[in-house]
């Protein structure tokens, strides 16, 4: 998906998460490897609530393909990492909104991890 903003011609627009893995904005980092980062969500839903982010721009989950298998399982891999390190390795949940029904609001691929609290399903 191309974003309107980016017209032919000119310097697309970076993403907010973009802009944090490129330092131009704040983020508290837990992770960073060549292939994500993670941060601390801004407005957390859980005790623990972090976000891991594909350096790779993806807009949504819909828009990623076969070339990104490898990413996705790594995406994963860290969030259950993290979850563990953190001391969450006996209930944490993960999430991913694709689209803005679904509640998406950053247009960056990223993978909520939350923990530290009782969840209900189905989520709201
Ligand atoms: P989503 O609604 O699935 O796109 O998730 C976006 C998440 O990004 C929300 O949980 C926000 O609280 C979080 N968020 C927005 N801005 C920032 C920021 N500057 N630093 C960290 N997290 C952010």
């Amino acid at each position: 998906m191309v974003p309107p903003e980016n017209t032919p011609g000119k310097t697309p627009a970076k993403t907010l998460f973009q802009r944090i893995i490129d330092r131009e904005l704040p983020g508290k980092f837990v992770h960073e490897d060549n292939q994500c980062v993670a941060i601390e969500d801004i407005n957390p839903g859980a005790p623990l609530h972090l976000l891991v982010i594909p350096r790779k721009p993806l807009p949504r989950l819909v828009d990623a393909t076969a070339e990104d298998q490898a990413l996705l399982g790594h995406l994963l891999l860290v969030a259950n990492r993290l979850a563990v390190e953190k001391g969450y390795g006996d209930a944490y949940r993960v999430v991913i909104n694709s689209g803005a029904d679904a509640g998406q609001s950053v247009f960056h691929l990223h993978v909520h991890v939350l923990a530290g609290r009782p969840f209900r399903w189905p989520p709201g």
